[in-house]
């Protein structure tokens, strides 16, 4: 019987288990299917981790994360490198289900994290990272006074447009249609902002480039007019995002906890679900802002309350 379960490695599952080792919880175990460290370590610089950075070259999202898990070991967190199928509760009890095995724990820490749609354009995962993007408050000061484009028209695209408009020389919005699902007062602050063109009825084929990144996008009209080359660095994707909250699943379709019409799952501030001992932190929670940061802050909160939870109900 474990007392804590993590399932994910990222920031948020790693600071998970910090918190839980080092606060006095002995049998906890991180399943990680890949190597630990999270979406972050795809990412070739990160300068907004704070209180580390390294201006030329800057830091790699790999090298960021290289000492976390050592720290976690340190103090206990064990990790087994394997991919969570699906986790229940039967009585005061979770059952991990690792395909070929089932664990028992008193608490799980769910931080699967999210992972950005992909559009499906010619270069996108050749590039992803080297001048493909999916956030803007990470990488949008790269292109500081350089031209750069968006992919997409909800929500997210044209507020990380505005947000990119505040950086950049100018901003490309290439958006399949002439009709944006995002809010109006947003699509209205676009149309009146002089540094965003809007490229509507249309889609990216292509970006393109060399070794050192992306150089350019081709993007090609719906109406059959002639495709346009632009010459940019830097390809925003925001086609929307999926939570990977696949191991919340239960047989009958259901989810084991509450969450919203997206899939994120809902918490309080302590990261509490709404199955006691069930906490989730990081990407995959409502309203997450998508940081390191806050995945790891998230992760350091769930790792202290599963402590609190074994402490008091004592008869686990
Ligand atoms: P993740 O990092 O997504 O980690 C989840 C982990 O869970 C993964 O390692 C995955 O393998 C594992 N997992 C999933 N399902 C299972 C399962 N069933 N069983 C076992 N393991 C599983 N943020 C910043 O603050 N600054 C930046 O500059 C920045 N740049 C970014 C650049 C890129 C290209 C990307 C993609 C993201 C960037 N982000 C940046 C966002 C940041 O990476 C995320 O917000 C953060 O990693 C979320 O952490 P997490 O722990 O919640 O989830
Ligand atoms: P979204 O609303 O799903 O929008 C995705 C956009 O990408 C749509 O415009 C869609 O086009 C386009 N798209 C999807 N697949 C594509 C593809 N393969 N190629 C090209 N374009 C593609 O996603 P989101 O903007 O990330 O928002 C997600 C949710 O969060 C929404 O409910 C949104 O309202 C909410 N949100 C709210 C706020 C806010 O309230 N301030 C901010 C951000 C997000 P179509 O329009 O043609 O489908």
């Amino acid at each position: 019987m474990l007392d804590c379960a993590i399932v994910g490695g990222g920031p948020a599952g790693l600071s998970a288990g910090l918190y839980a080792t080092r606060g006095g919880l002995k049998n906890v175990v991180m399943y990680e299917m890949g190597m630990p460290g999270g979406q972050i370590t795809q990412s070739s610089e990160i300068e907004n981790y704070p209180g580390i950075f390294r201006e030329d070259p800057s830091l790699t999202g790999m090298e960021l994360m290289e000492p976390w898990p050592k720290q976690c070991m340190h103090f206990g967190l064990k990790h087994e490198m394997k991919e969570v199928k699906g986790i229940s509760k039967d009585g005061d009890y979770f059952t991990i289900n690792l395909g070929s095995e089932k664990v028992q724990s008193k608490t799980v820490i769910v931080a699967t994290g999210s992972t950005p749609k992909r559009a499906g354009f010619k270069g996108e995962d050749k590039f992803l990272g080297r001048g493909v993007s999916t956030c803007a408050t990470c990488d949008g000061f790269f292109y500081k006074d350089k031209e750069v484009a968006v992919l997409g028209g909800g929500d997210t695209a044209l507020e990380e447009a505005i947000y990119l408009s505040n950086i950049c020389s100018k901003v490309y919005v290439i958006h399949r249609r002439d009709k944006f699902r995002a809010a109006p007062p947003t699509v209205e602050r676009v149309e009146k902002n002089p540094k965003i063109e809007l490229i509507l009825n249309a889609s990216v084929d292509e970006v393109f480039g060399d070794a050192m990144g992306v150089s350019g996008v081709k993007v090609l009209f719906n109406d059959g007019k002639e495709p346009m080359e632009l010459k940019v660095p830097g390809l925003f994707v925001f086609v929307g995002n999926n939570v990977n909250n696949g191991v919340l699943k239960q047989e009958d379709g259901n989810f084991l906890c509450e969450v919203n019409e997206q899939g994120q799952v809902v918490v309080d501030l302590n990261m509490k679900s709404s199955v006691a001992g069930l906490f989730v932190a990081g990407d995959l929670r409502i309203d997450a802002p998508k940081q390191v940061v806050c995945a790891a802050s998230d992760g350091a909160i769930a790792g202290m309350q599963a402590l609190h939870y074994i402490q008091e109900n004592e008869e686990l």
